[in-house]
């Protein structure tokens, strides 16, 4: 698999400005139609008034458009949130930040505001460490292991009822169901199970230079207690094997690998295929393993806003306290969002407001 050219990742604002300008610039008559490097090899170009071409033109004009004014509309709410703060380096993030990718299943893609920022995946990292336990494992085991039941409680939150914790309890898009998934991931040790992880997550992005961001992974490590509290209950249950300390370490450097609004809008775009790259259409992962992701973003990627949000948006999605957010609307397009301020319950207050508007100018909802 080649990633595809011209697909920058982190701060190269070269690159930024010329794709920019390719993709977004006013004036289109000398390249009718911006390609994008995964654009489906099958789509056929026709031009001439009433053309397909013409149409797909309209449409381009119109999102670019669309996403502008909807940004704008969100800017006010990004100061309405709150940076997280108890990760120390989480908190040097700038409210100010505010931007949108979205990639098409046709291949068409198109941003606004800050989409080339990079910032801390964090929880977002869950569904791709859910997707490698079952690669490694199948379904079947990894379900045994960590439940599928919405917990409808905060992502940090010691969900053990009756003093017992039973796999039930866990759910893999929260702290501790996903520290238990953490212990399912092969590999001869914890180096090389992180480097599997990166892997992942640089095929799905179709991004070679996504990279752990060690200053977050330091400051997390240093200061993660509470994850410290849910791990060692796990071990205390009997839901975890290895080390306590190890298993952490792992988790904090997938909480820090470093992405961008683009880099989520092309792994969204994955799950939205149910498994396929969007340049090649080589298939990452098997179609099952699509819907038992996209069935749990829904249910749970949100945390105990994930009611709120299927209401409101109705897509899966995952949040982070990074203040990403991914978003998939199945067979047709992945988003990826950044807004560092965050709500009360750790998700981005400006971006959900954007998605909420997307959504309905779209008809996004799959409700
Ligand atoms: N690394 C964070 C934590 O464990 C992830 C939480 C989140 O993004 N919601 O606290």
């Amino acid at each position: 698999y080649h990633a595809p050219a011209g697909h920058a990742a982190g701060p190269n604002p070269q690159a930024a400005r010329g794709r920019c300008q390719r993709l977004s610039g006013a004036d289109h008559s000398e390249n009718p139609l911006p390609r994008i490097p995964w654009m489906r090899g099958n789509f056929k170009l026709r031009t001439g008034p009433g053309s397909g071409l013409h149409r797909e033109r309209r449409n381009e004009v119109y999102m670019e458009a669309l996403l502008e004014e909807l940004l704008e509309q969100c800017r006010p709410y990004t100061r309405q949130g709150k940076v997280a703060t108890y990760i120390p380096e989480l908190a040097k993030a700038n409210l100010d930040d505010l931007g949108i990718y979205v990639l098409r299943s046709d291949g068409q893609h198109f941003h606004a505001g800050d989409w080339n920022k990079p910032f801390a995946i964090q929880s977002v990292i869950k569904p791709i460490l859910l997707l490698l336990a079952l690669m490694d494992n199948g379904e079947e085991y990894v379900r045994s292991r960590v439940g599928v039941e919405a917990t409808g409680k905060p992502f940090d939150a010691i969900n053990v009822t009756d003093q017992t914790l039973l796999s039930d309890h866990l759910n893999p898009m929260v702290n501790m169901g996903a520290i238990a998934i953490c212990g399912l991931i092969h590999g001869a040790s914890y180096e090389e199970k992180f480097q599997r992880l990166l892997e992942l997550t640089r095929k799905l992005a179709g991004n070679p230079d996504i990279q752990l961001d060690q200053d977050v992974y330091l400051s997390e490590k240093h200061t993660g207690y509470k994850n410290r509290a849910l791990a060692f209950l796990l071990k205390t249950y009997g839901m975890l094997e290895d080390d306590v300390e190890e298993v952490l370490d792992f988790y904090f450097k997938a909480c820090s690998i470093s992405v961008t609004s683009q880099d989520l809008a092309v792994i969204g775009s994955v799950l939205s295929s149910h498994g396929t790259l969007p340049d090649s259409e080589e298939r990452v992962f098997d179609r099952e393993y699509g819907n038992y992701v996209n069935a749990i973003l829904m249910t749970c990627g949100m945390y105990d806003g994930s009611g709120a949000f299927a209401v409101n948006v109705g897509v899966p999605a995952k949040s982070g306290v990074g203040g990403g957010i991914m978003a998939v609307v199945p067979t047709r397009m992945g988003i990826g969002i950044f807004s560092p301020g965050l709500d009360e319950k750790g998700n981005s207050l400006a971006g959900i407001q954007l998605l909420e508007r997307l959504s309905n100018r779209l008809y996004l909802s799959i409700f």
